[in-house]
């Protein structure tokens, strides 16, 4: 499971299918960052199996972690991270746009906190795509049973602090779109770059505001703009070589733009609900339709931002249509 990443960078253990009836879902992979007898940690993963795979690496190695560090705020990425904490007495980091969610998921239902931070409520985003109460009372339930796992958090790290471990230095970069408060650190000796969920092919895959299209683009840009080597992310193995790497990030970037110029096509031919501009693209086996729908709602949001777009109610659907 334990794989080696290139140079002397560490090891990263790849997400997985979580083995416990109560931790449901998918592990994300986590990154071991390793010089000398320390280590960080990039992402903690969720479950049992991905937290002792952690400990026996870190143990194998004989590596000490001074540092957790998460990319964004998402269940999957940080759950592990209060028994790591506890087992090695090391402090957790995310990015301050991130910490209200990570530290009391369910305030993901607060219209206030929702409105003050992010600027819009999730309330709404799920009126936008016709999924209230129903759809939103489900998701409501999912996050409380399923997702809830609250991290508290010891310090947080904005756009160009830089994290230290003997002579090696991790660059943080502020990379929203996935979240408000995603991030990526870059270790610019080996061109490597450790992304989240920012490469993800479907886009933001959050609805707006959590997930956020232009702020997805300039990020995706900003990793271009490295030309890195090599790219760590979420939920697949690691990206290598520059030419891979700038046509993974191009590659996305393609086609989540496609995406967005096929809702303006739509549109254009008349009004249609974010369920009916999904079916027509045809976008996604049914399994990533949920996810789907949240991005195209992120980009969909996006163009009423640019008043390309405008919402309009009839007999209690919204519909999308071009202004
Ligand atoms: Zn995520």
């Amino acid at each position: 499971m334990l794989r080696v990443l290139p140079g002397d960078l560490g090891y990263y253990l790849p997400g997985t299918a979580t083995d416990s009836a109560k931790d449901k879902g998918l592990s994300s992979s986590a990154y071991i960052i390793a010089q000398g007898q320390a280590c960080g940690i990039i992402d903690t993963g969720l479950g049992a199996r991905t937290f002792r795979a952690l400990v026996s690496c870190l143990g194998a190695h004989r590596l000490t972690p001074r540092w957790v560090i998460f990319t964004h705020d998402h269940y999957d990425h940080v759950a592990n991270g209060p028994w790591i904490r506890r087992h090695y007495n090391v402090p957790l980091l995310i990015h301050p746009e991130d910490r209200p969610l990570v530290e009391q998921p369910l305030r993901i239902f607060d219209d206030d906190l929702m409105r003050s931070h992010y600027s819009g409520t999730l309330r709404d985003a799920f009126e936008d795509m016709n999924r209230f109460p129903e759809q939103y009372r489900r998701y409501q339930r999912e996050v409380s049973e399923d997702q809830y796992h609250p991290v508290r958090i010891d310090e947080t790290v904005e756009d160009g602090d830089t994290l230290q471990l003997e002579n090696f230095r991790l660059r943080v970069l502020h990379t929203p779109g996935h979240s408000p408060g995603s991030i990526s650190l870059y270790e610019p000796s080996h061109g490597a770059v450790f992304a989240g969920d920012l490469p993800l092919w479907l886009g933001p895959g959050r609805p707006y505001p959590l997930g956020n299209y232009s702020h997805w683009k300039a990020s995706m840009d900003r990793l271009l703009a490295l030309s890195p080597r090599f790219i760590g992310w979420g939920h697949s193995i690691p990206t290598s070589g520059q030419e891979n790497c700038r046509r993974l990030l191009q590659n996305t970037l393609r086609r989540v733009t496609e995406i967005g110029r096929a809702i303006e096509e739509q549109l254009s031919t008349g009004e249609r609900t974010t369920a009916e501009l999904l079916e027509a693209m045809d976008l996604v086996p049914a399994a990533h339709r949920e996810m789907a729908e949240h991005s195209v709602h992120a980009i969909l949001a996006t163009l009423r931002d640019e008043k390309k777009v405008a919402t309009m109610r009839v007999k209690g659907m919204l519909y999308w249509g071009l202004r």
